[in-house]
């Protein structure tokens, strides 16, 4: 279960809108309650993918310390990964699956034609994705 705050939605959507037609990504920054994650901030990060922007991400090992250094600092954690997905539905691919950590909500937002139609939270759950519920708050 993700608990996802407005503003920090509000980043991610005008974040993908602005990097389309290349993927947009950033650090997921709240806390974990129990089995709930609580998503307080987006921390974006560059797409440092070198050659594939428009179907891969990469987070910069510098930049994910970052992230945990800002996270730190507000009494936070990193709790996820965000991505956008450039005319291709919000479900995880085969790559995105590689490279998953179990532990993490991963939210992807699906753009086509430069506009945020949809986006779903995500988590590992043995060797596969599965959605997670996912609830906006104030
Ligand atoms: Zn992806």
């Amino acid at each position: 279960m993700l608990k996802l705050k407005e503003e920090a939605l509000d980043k991610m959507i005008k974040q993908a809108k602005r990097d389309y037609p290349y993927e947009t990504c950033g650090l997921l920054i709240g806390k974990v309650n129990g089995d709930e994650r609580i998503v307080l901030e987006a921390f974006e990060t560059p797409n440092v993918n070198p050659d594939r922007k428009h179907d891969r991400y990469e987070i910069a090992p510098k930049d994910y310390m970052k992230a945990e250094d800002y996270a730190m600092s507000k009494g936070l954690e990193i709790v996820g990964v965000y991505h956008s997905h450039p005319d291709h539905p919000d479900r995880p691919s085969e790559f995105d699956l590689k490279r998953a950590f179990p532990e993490f909500s991963y939210i992807i937002l699906s753009v086509q034609k430069g506009k945020v139609v949809s986006f779903r939270s995500w988590e590992l759950k043995g060797e596969k994705f599965e959605e997670e519920k996912l609830e906006v708050i104030d």
